[in-house]
């Protein structure tokens, strides 16, 4: 087994590093490019919120943070202890113990423990759920509040069950050099899915229908035309039946791509509206979604080649509750699967999941670092088509305010969560672009 773990380690230790170098070469470190004359604006929320405004904001924040830390840490402890002691192999097979075949054994697995974490998960989620509604973020009814869970834990469970037996077919066939099919398999499905995900997934939560006929309409196209990218559509997805919160997005690459809006962004001034289209259009222009894919999907080929360091250490297996030697035990007057040994079990599954969110995890931060640089070019974008710093500040003041956003993020919660600025910041940035073109620059909204 010496080999293929050298091979292994050789092939993510590189996979890692062009990961690296990608991101170093390729992330707008400096969005907005050039000399501020008179130095950069200061991002300060009183500038621009109200007293009121921010002692909402906070109390907000004070609100949803213990939900979403609780869950965050309740949810890596119960993975944790599965994966890292005989518990979650026990479960396993106790769940799969009455089937021999391997491919129900870990269609089953997935499904029992999806559901476990998802279960354990569930009192945090409502928890969050009733902060939100006691702000007027929500406008969901509890029925369809868990038809979207249920929805949700359906389509983990598709998901899973395809990436899983894929995997576990391959350690079957090949237990020296799974890995080297796993990894390109592991591109390929993230690319796959990124590029499926706008019309097979978002219809499962969503309706969306084309922006009707109209000025507004009008004035999108001709602006995404101006900015030559080819975009045939706008589309509207109903959010409102969930959130009265703000928002926008760019999904898919290729033929799936598309710019949503939010149906609740349609009652804002249609200035503003370009406002977002614009930082839309940048991120098309950009294709940031394809290349955020490409990244991640490399990222993940890395992965797994760790993957396949920790899943053949024998040490790990049995501290898993996995003889490395020996088949999982057959149901009786059954012999045992002479195949499935090691990583091969799938009682292996609870340490693979348990990997895979530590891994997780560590690249969280990551991630959100290279987010927030993408997001601002985006929003420089914006202001070079739109040339209106002003609507952009008080659209950024109006997400802000609706969505009631995180006015001064601390440390940890930029690391965890932040995938965008925040909105002083955003602010901030519409004033040195206003300074640098010799605009007017927007004054403070809180005067
Ligand atoms: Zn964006």
């Amino acid at each position: 087994m010496r080999r293929p773990r050298i091979a292994a380690a050789v092939a993510a230790a590189v996979l890692f590093a062009a990961v690296g170098i990608v991101l170093a070469l390729t992330t707008p470190w400096n969005p907005l490019p050039g000399r501020v004359p008179g130095g950069h604006a200061k991002a300060d929320p009183a500038l621009d919120f109200t007293p009121a405004e921010i002692a909402r904001s906070r109390a907000f924040d004070s609100a949803v943070n213990p939900p979403a830390y609780a869950g965050l840490l309740a949810g890596l402890v119960l993975v944790a202890v599965l994966g890292f002691t005989p518990l979650g192999a026990r479960f396993i097979g106790w769940t799969t113990a009455r089937v021999r075949r391997w491919p129900l054994r870990v269609m089953l697995a997935a499904a029992a423990l999806t559901t476990l974490l998802r279960l354990a998960g569930l009192p945090f989620d409502i928890w969050s759920e009733h902060v939100l509604r006691r702000y007027r973020l929500s406008t969901q009814a509890w029925p369809a509040w868990l038809l979207d869970q249920l929805k949700s834990l359906a389509v983990t469970w598709v998901m899973y069950t395809i990436a899983l037996l894929l995997l576990y077919a391959l350690v079957r066939r090949f237990p020296r050099y799974w890995w080297a099919g796993a990894a390109a398999g592991g591109f390929a499905l993230v690319v796959a899915v990124s590029f499926i995900y706008p019309v097979a997934v978002e219809p499962v939560f969503n309706k969306f229908h084309s922006l009707p006929r109209g000025p507004l309409r009008t004035e999108l196209l001709a602006m995404a035309r101006r900015d030559g990218v080819p975009v045939k559509d706008v589309l509207v997805a109903d959010a409102s039946r969930r959130t009265t919160s703000l928002n926008a997005y760019v999904s898919g690459f290729g033929s799936t791509r598309r710019i949503v809006l939010y149906d609740t962004l349609l009652k804002s001034p249609p200035a503003r509206i370009e406002s977002i289209v614009g930082h839309e259009l940048g991120h098309a222009k950009r294709n940031d979604v394809l290349w955020g894919t490409l990244v991640g999907a490399l990222g993940v080929a890395g992965a797994i080649c760790l993957l396949h360091l920790l899943l053949t250490s024998p040490r790990l297996l049995r501290r898993a509750g996995i003889d490395p030697d020996a088949p999982p035990p057959a149901p009786p007057g059954r012999s045992p699967d002479a195949r499935g040994t090691g990583a091969a079990n799938p009682r292996s599954m609870a340490l693979l999941l348990a990997l895979v969110a530590v891994g997780t995890q560590i690249g969280a931060p990551v991630q959100n670092l290279v987010s927030r640089r993408i997001e601002a070019r985006a929003d420089a974008h914006a202001l070079d088509l739109t040339r209106d710093p002003s609507t952009f500040v008080s659209m950024q003041h109006e997400l802000s305010v609706r969505n009631i956003s995180d006015l001064d993020p601390d440390a940890f919660e930029y690391l965890l969560w932040l995938t965008h600025p925040a909105g002083p910041d955003r602010i901030a940035m519409a004033r040195d672009w206003a300074r640098m073109h010799g605009t007017p620059v927007p004054p403070p909204l809180n005067r």
